[in-house]
Parts: C-alpha cells; structure tokens; sequence
C-alpha cells in the first residue's frame, strides 16, 4: 500500500478526551474515529488490525472442530421472553420496537438466539457434540462507556455455544476451548491468565475470565507468577481430544480476579515471592451453564436410552475490538505502539527519504515490488514530507520494520533497516534489504504453536 493513496488520519497533539495510553494511541494512530459516546468507526490501519486478530480467532476457532455461522444484530424480545431474560437483563440492552410496535433489541450477546438455532435442526444426542460461533457486533448501553473501544457500547464479539448430550462431555468442551483460548491469545503475543470467575448474568456454575496484566486494567487480578511463564500447549483442540490434564495443570496454580479472591486462600497457595498482585484487562470470558437455556427454551435431545433431555450448554467469549486496545497497552514505548508481527497492521515499512528525486523513487519503487512478490504486507510511505516526519510517523503507527532509503544510502548501495521494538539498526546492502526482512518476519508470523 502506498501512504500517499491510503487513509491515515494521525495526529500530532495527544487528544485531551483520551486518559489512557491505548486510547491516544488509537486516535493519534488514525484508527479510531468517535461518533457518539461509546461508538467508534474504525478506520483503515484500525480496521486492518481488528482483522487480524479476527483472522487468528477464527483459525483457532477452526482448528478446534468450532463452525463458524453469523446471526444478526437485531433480535425479537419474544426469544429472550422464553429464555426468562428480558425482564432480568436490565438497562445495558437497548430495546426498541419496529414499525408493527413487536419488541426488538440489539444482541448484546446472543445465547437465545443459538439455542433457537440449535433446537429449530438437533434432535439427537449423534448430532452432537457441536460448537457453534459467529464474530458480530453486540451492544451494550454500558453505563461508562470509557477507554475507547477498550469498553464501548458498540463492540465486536466472538461469541461460541457448545452443545452436548451431558455434563461430562459438555465439561470437556470446555476443557477445549480453554486450551483453545490459551493458543489464541499467545498467537496474538499475549500472555493471558486463565482465572476462575463469576458467572454474572448468564448464569451457571464454571466460568473463567481470561486477563492480560496491564497498569491501566479495571480488575485487581491476584496470581501465581509461574502462569506467566508457562509454555502453551502444543496439543491437538479438535473435538476428539480430551484436555482435562492441560486444563487441571493450568488451573492448578492460583489465580483469580477482585471479585473472587479469598486473600488467606491465595497466601496459603502462593510462597511470598511468588505472589502477582496487578491490574489486568479481561480478554475472554467463558461459562459452562449447563441446561440454563435448554431447558426453559425446550432445546431436547434424545439419548442413547431413547429419553428426551435439555442439551448441555456453554458459551465462550472473546473481544476482538477490545483487543485491539489491549494489545496497544501491551506493546508501546514512547514514541507509540509497537506491534507484534502477528497483529501489525503492515509487517514493514519503506521510507523513501526523497520522494520526487527519480533515482530514489526508482529503488524504491523496485523495493517496493520486491517486497509484494516476497508476500510481505508493505506500507511504502512514498509522501512528499520530510524526514522526521516520516520517522515520527513510523514509530508511531509501530509497524515492525522499517526500510529506510534516500538519496546518499543508493549512492553508497546501502539501505537500513530499523527494528520497531528494540531501535536496533543495521546497514547493508540494498538487494540483501527485503530478504533479510522476510527472514526476520517468517519467524514470528507464529502460524503454529
Ligand atoms: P466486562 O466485565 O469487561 O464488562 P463481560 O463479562 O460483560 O465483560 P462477556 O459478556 O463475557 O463480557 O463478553 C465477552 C468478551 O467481550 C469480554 O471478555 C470482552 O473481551 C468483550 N467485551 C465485553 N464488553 C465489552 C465492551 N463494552 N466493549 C468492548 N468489549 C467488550
Ligand atoms: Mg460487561
């Protein structure tokens, strides 16, 4: 992509609306845009970077036997009469009515909506086990919308419902989608700490948060600090694999949010130089809730024993438009963000230093090419501006790599390159410069684990 014919709006001043170091990034970045209070648009780089994370969910999601569907925003009250919810869920739904006066809502997350999916096709215990997700937009009228689209009213979801015949195997789906989760938040660069949790309003009686630990988190998170150092499981997800010895060794170290911990329990559990204390950023949050909405809803199967019984249930959260700012609060320095390779919105940049001087536009624009057929995801800023400018703005939007060339480097045969992340540079010469950066790439493009 060519800077001068892309869109990105970034800022020089910090916006004053802006408290967190994500959120000014965000907007300074160009990727955000506000248009009310807690509503967002998002804009290229932003949007670029919201996909990314969508794509590795969606591989994680695949790679652990889950189908992906899409349900649609906007749903009947009538459903959620059956579930019970209406009434309960509060003042967070926005509720409205069409023009024949039927009661609406915009999904704030959509149990219902699946189980009526799930009952209208299932009957039978051989069609299960199944997991189905979608990635939609939810809403929320949060009461403080705040840090961007940290917590906004607007937001993307993944959300996943499993369906089993009975506790156990339902049990084990979750078991699935916890080591599942790790693998996906660890692709992204994160390191997530899996703790026990609340089951709030959707009810039921397993559920775990997953938090990343950051300065500006809303939650106190307490913890054992080999979490943070334990490697994530090379294991198969898919429906098959049972999983409750990686889930019973993750879950063994302590771990739990404000809400949950018991301080004796936890200094009886952590030695005192073991003992994580910090703010954390929920990620992902899961529940097993068993037959909580199967069974008011009437979503039946039938057994092995010819018996009609509610199917078991769990739903599994993720937000990739909170990530986006989790991540950022992860990964920045001073001069802005630093992106992981796996979520960076471009894996380079070519600063051309004299654009309009023929002889660097030529070598760069042949970089330029070299770095498509090398399948590198290029940002080229070819901008009529000055060099400071163009360095500021790099460092800032944080893409991993930078290649930089002007008119005394092609002189001399020489380019360099400026690692993001840790401001180490190198000179060498030009037709080394992409190969060199493709091998710094491939690495960390983590499409395994
Ligand atoms: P929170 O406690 O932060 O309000 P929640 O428990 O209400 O989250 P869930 O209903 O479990 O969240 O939703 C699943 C995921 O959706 C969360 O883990 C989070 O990543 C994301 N999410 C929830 N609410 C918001 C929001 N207002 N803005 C952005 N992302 C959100
Ligand atoms: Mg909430």
């Amino acid at each position: 992509m060519r800077l001068s014919r892309y869109f990105l709006p970034t800022l020089r001043e910090v916006p004053k609306e802006a408290e967190i170091i994500s959120h000014q990034l965000m907007l300074r970045a160009g990727m955000i845009k506000q248009q009310a209070a807690g509503s967002y648009s998002w804009l290229p780089m932003g949007f670029k970077v919201l996909n990314k994370i969508v794509r590795i969910i969606e591989e994680e999601q695949a790679r652990s036997g889950a189908v992906q569907l899409l349900m649609p925003t906007l749903q009947s009250a009538d459903l959620w009469r059956e579930s019970g919810r209406y009434d309960a869920y509060g003042k967070e739904m926005l509720r409205f009515k069409d023009r024949h006066e039927r009661d609406m809502l915009y999904g704030p997350t959509n149990e219902e909506m699946i189980t009526d999916i799930f009952r209208t096709y299932v009957k039978s215990y051989k069609d299960v086990p199944l997991n189905l997700y979608h990635i939609q937009w939810k809403f929320r009228d949060e009461v403080r919308p705040r840090f961007g689209t940290m917590r906004s009213r607007e937001f993307l979801m993944k959300d996943g419902y499993s369906f089993d015949v009975d506790e156990a195997a339902a049990v084990r789906a979750y078991h699935r989608v916890f080591v599942s989760y790790l693998r996906t938040f660890a692709r992204l660069g994160l390191t997530a700490i899996p703790m026990r949790a609340d089951t709030g309003p959707i009810g039921g009686d397993l559920s775990h948060e997953f938090i990343i630990l950051a300065e500006t988190g809303e939650s106190q998170v307490f913890c054992h600090s080999d979490i943070l150092e334990k490697p994530i499981p090379a294991v198969d997800t898919d429906f098959d694999s049972d999983l409750s010895a990686v889930f019973a060794d993750w879950t063994s170290l302590y771990a739990a949010t404000e809400e949950m911990v018991d301080q004796a329990a936890y200094e009886a559990a952590v030695p005192a130089d073991k003992r994580v204390s910090a703010r954390g950023i929920e990620v992902g949050h899961i529940f097993y809730f068993g037959t909580k909405y199967s069974e008011p809803m009437k979503a039946n199967v039938t057994g092995p024993d010819g018996k009609d019984a509610p199917v078991h249930m769990g739903s599994y959260g993720i937000g990739p438009s909170r990530l986006v700012p989790a991540l950022i609060e992860a990964f920045h320095d001073d001069a802005g963000i630093v992106w992981p390779v796996s979520v960076a919105p471009f894996e380079a940049i070519l600063i051309n230093l004299k654009a309009g001087d023929a002889a660097t536009d030529a070598a760069c624009g042949a970089l330029y090419a070299e770095f498509q057929a090398a399948g590198i995801d290029v940002l080229y800023d070819d901008r009529d501006a000055g060099a400071g400018q163009k360095f500021a703005n790099a460092d800032l939007i944080g893409i991993p790599y930078q290649l930089i060339l002007g008119p005394r480097g092609l002189r001399e045969g020489q380019a360099e390159i400026k690692h993001r992340k840790s401001g180490e540079r190198e000179t060498l010469p030009i037709d080394a410069a992409v190969a060199r950066i493709k091998s710094l790439i491939e690495p960390q493009r983590l499409d395994q684990i």
